[in-house]
């Protein structure tokens, strides 16, 4: 998540909360929205972005961070994706992003106050930050292949490949996107091959620029 001072319609300035990976501006500080900065259907006009400093009084005391400040709605936002995060692990299945998904979860873990709907935009942010951890994460002295990883929130990163790892066979040219599990990784005289085990078929292994040509990767298995 990055932080830069943003312009208001009426000339207020603002804490904004933008996309690390895209830009894309999700909140302010306030909770005011991004719709106090954006009109609707409208891109970041980028001299919406200022070195001025805040004016808006709750975006102030929160970057004040004294003793009495309000929680930063980034920690509390944080703190959501946490606990939401912890459930999915829990159930064994990454947890779903969109709106219907995030109201299940709160639903699950009674978390209803303040009121968590107002903040999906930055709940998913932290998450998809996590989620994209996770990816880049695989267990000490794994042969190193490398495959894109495409973040929830946008944005592409290149992440290593790694027993458990979930990847999705590259299906443009036959039309079907199957899901496979990398069950090896190791390192031979002819550099990294990956043993994948595909539905329905027996294991194979294929080397790891094959893998990087044909695969992206999902996320982790949560049991591996
Ligand atoms: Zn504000």
């Amino acid at each position: 998540m990055d932080h830069r001072n943003v312009i208001d319609h009426q000339g207020g300035v603002h804490e904004g909360l933008f996309n690390s990976h895209t830009g894309f501006l999700i909140d302010l500080s306030c909770g005011a929205g991004r719709y106090k900065i954006v009109r609707p259907y409208e891109q970041l006009d980028p001299a919406r972005i200022t070195e001025s400093p805040l004016s808006c009084p709750t975006c102030k005391e929160i970057d004040g961070a004294g003793p009495a400040a309000p929680r930063h709605l980034n920690d509390l936002t944080r703190e959501y994706a946490e606990a939401v995060l912890a459930l999915a692990d829990r159930r064994g299945y990454r947890p779903a992003l969109d709106n219907e998904g995030f109201r299940l979860a709160f639903d699950g873990l009674k978390l209803a106050k303040p009121p968590a709907e107002k903040h999906y935009p930055l709940i998913r942010e932290h998450l998809t930050s996590m989620l994209t951890e996770r990816a880049l994460t695989v267990p000490e002295g794994t042969p190193q292949v490398l495959v894109e990883y495409q973040r929830y929130t946008g944005g592409v990163v290149l992440a290593p490949i790694g027993v458990g790892d979930r990847l999705m066979r590259n299906g443009i040219a036959s039309g079907h996107w199957p899901i496979v599990e990398v069950t090896a990784v190791e390192s031979t005289p002819d550099g990294a091959v990956v043993t994948i085990r595909e539905k329905n078929w027996p294991p194979y292994r294929c080397s790891g620029s094959e893998a990087a040509r044909w695969f992206f990767k999902l996320d982790r298995n949560p049991g591996a």
